[in-house]
């Protein structure tokens, strides 16, 4: 099995947009004033597992604000499926529950080295993410990795916050190309002209610091497309893009029939089966070492 995967089966799992933050670069428009979806995830999760899913990935959204996110990672954990949950650490930072366990990974956000990150999310807030990274980890016993967004400008800050994060005990880091929300002016200040490019600079970047990091360091291209499903607040599976483009819609969670692509369809097993097997084949996802 490629080095980058722990298992190819796994969904990402935007649970609900709403979010104590409303940043304008927000991939999936959340906001402290979107609503929580009224369908039953304990519901979903069962389905997710009779579909072979082993491996749910939470985001949102801020997926602490979700008030049925202990119950569910409950749930999920007696379920056996593997949870990794990505967050801003707002809630976090005030107080870490005891069921945190539950996750094998805890994945803080990051979009830029200090003062890019703390522009975007409020003086003091790197430090803040530093410092809760140091207590998941010295007092939990937690695995803590990084999400860092690759926008036009932060590509060129990845040394000192490698030196960071490496100081600090983070396990990995994962960059992620920036995905477009279809805020065009937003986009136009974040998105990269030429991901391949940035990709190929942030190698370059990164060649001191292989091996630093117990689970390394890996980059996901989401400017190519269909590798990678996303369950979204509204129950159905998607394929994002970090194109212009609209996402492609497979169909609903609880959909017998799903489509892999424009007039493709297949049984809703086989449709996710197809879709990992094109993950577990793209060089979307690039080892860094
Ligand atoms: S904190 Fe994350 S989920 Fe919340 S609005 Fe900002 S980018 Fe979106």
């Amino acid at each position: 099995m490629a080095r980058h995967f722990s298992t190819h089966r796994i969904i990402c799992w935007r649970l609900s947009r709403n979010c104590n933050r409303a940043c304008p670069f927000c991939l999936s428009v959340s906001g402290p004033h979107v609503r929580h979806p009224a369908h039953d995830p304990f519901a979903m999760a069962d389905r997710l597992l009779a579909l072979k899913v082993a491996k749910i990935s939470y985001s949102g959204g801020e997926p602490f604000e979700y008030p049925l996110l202990p119950r569910l990672v409950e749930h999920v954990r007696s379920l056996g499926i593997l949870q990794l949950v990505t967050t801003n650490g707002d809630r976090l930072s005030t107080g870490v529950p005891a069921w945190i366990t539950s996750f094998e990974h805890v994945k803080l956000s990051f979009y830029g080295s200090r003062p890019v990150h703390d522009r975007l999310m409020g003086a003091g807030n790197y430090d803040r993410q530093l410092a809760l990274a140091d207590r998941l980890i010295g007092r939990h016993e937690v695995t803590v990795g990084a999400n860092y967004m690759l926008s036009a400008e932060s590509v060129a800050e990845v040394g000192p916050f490698m030196d960071d994060v490496a100081g600090h005990g983070f396990n990995d880091v994962l960059f992620q190309t920036y995905i477009h929300n279809r805020r065009t002016h937003v986009d136009r200040t974040f998105a990269l002209d030429d991901p391949r490019t940035a990709i190929a600079r942030l190698r370059e970047a990164l060649s001191g610091y292989a091996g630093r990091l117990p689970g390394g360091m890996k980059v996901h291209d989401y400017s190519r497309r269909d590798w990678f499903i996303v369950l979204d607040d509204a129950g159905r599976f998607t394929l994002p893009s970090s194109t212009l483009e609209a996402d492609f819609v497979m169909g609903r969670v609880t959909d017998d029939v799903l489509q892999v692509g424009p007039g493709a369809r297949d049984s809703a097993g086989a449709a996710l089966e197809a879709i990992w097997a094109r993950r577990y084949g793209t060089d979307a996802i690039i080892d860094l070492a």
